[in-house]
């Protein structure tokens, strides 16, 4: 069994209350917490089950926009003193060497999202490593220090494909952000919060995005189509309970809804709205988050865990 409940979630309640010292500083502590910003660091045509629109092999003649509109999301960021975990596409690392450096100098995380945005569930064992490795590589080498996150495109790592988590885990990585508790794309039973999971080879830590009951079903309030069209005080609202009980919220973007205007003709209906569905609303709805929250990398969350 993969999960179990992380033993910090019991740590504020076990401080004792005569040590005012202690409980002056924890209240302070309870006063900022900071949630946690991600971005998957991808082109408007990297998008998972569209080979037969979008072949491979054409992708290096598609016009880009990734730079330009990267470009306007670290503005925004910049702007409020935000830092975010970037989750790179190696395809993209290895175009634009210097937009991964420029994020990384800007004070924001590398991690990995992948090479050509393979689906975990699609790949063998053996590719899986191969694929981790090349993009470590690459990543390293660009931003010289340790890269130790991995999120699966389209949160690909699930009930069919747990068994990367012990390769991740192998690899030296220090956590995963691929587990949606979500039906379809994940699992509802998935934790809804950081936590860590045991494998054979080693802890890893699991950090899922922001979900949000409703009366229809847990809708993916961090992010795509949820977070663009849900009433933006509705998600204000859960992460303030989340904070309240010392729990961050997990946000995530794609440079493609900060501009480009490109799209990908052809998807099948449901598709078309889980990728571009209220896209005009993504930079809106992140300038209110940063407005009313504090934000950070997963690297620096968990360095104070
Ligand atoms: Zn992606």
């Amino acid at each position: 069994m993969f999960f179990h409940s992380g033993s910090w979630l019991l740590a504020p309640d076990s401080l004792s209350l005569y040590d005012l010292n202690g409980f002056e500083e924890l209240n302070n502590k309870r006063m900022r917490v900071e949630n946690i910003l991600t971005v998957d660091l991808e082109d408007w045509f990297h998008i998972c089950e569209v080979e037969h629109l979008l072949p491979r092999r054409n992708w290096d003649r598609l016009p880009s926009t990734v730079v330009a509109s990267s470009e306007n999301l670290l503005s925004l960021l910049e702007q409020s003193g935000s830092r975010a975990t970037f989750f790179v596409l190696g395809y993209v690392a290895e175009k634009y060497p210097e937009l991964i450096q420029l994020i990384h100098h800007m004070g924001h995380e590398i991690a990995y999202h992948g090479w050509d945005h393979e689906l975990v569930y699609n790949l063998s064992k053996s590719d899986f490593r191969q694929i981790l490795r090349k993009g470590i590589r690459c990543l390293e080498r660009l931003v010289d220090q340790r890269v130790v996150g991995f999120r699966a495109p389209q949160w690909s790592i699930n009930n069919r494909s747990v068994w990367a988590l012990e390769i991740l885990a192998e690899e030296g990585f220090a956590y995963d952000s691929s587990m949606a508790p979500l039906k379809i794309i994940g699992n509802e039973s998935y934790p809804r919060n950081p936590w860590q999971v045991s494998t054979a080879t080693g802890q890893l830590w699991e950090l899922p995005p922001l979900t949000l009951k409703t009366p229809f079903g847990r809708y993916p309030a961090g992010g795509s189509w949820g977070l663009r069209c849900l009433p933006y005080p509705l998600i204000r609202r859960r992460v303030q309970k989340l904070n309240e009980r010392q729990t961050p919220a997990l946000f995530y973007f794609h440079p493609r809804e900060f501009g480009g205007k490109k799209s990908v003709p052809g998807l099948p209906p449901a598709k078309k709205f889980a990728v571009y569905g209220g896209v005009w609303r993504s930079g809106s709805q992140l300038k209110k988050l940063v407005a009313d929250f504090q934000f950070i990398s997963i690297k620096q969350y968990l360095a104070s865990q």
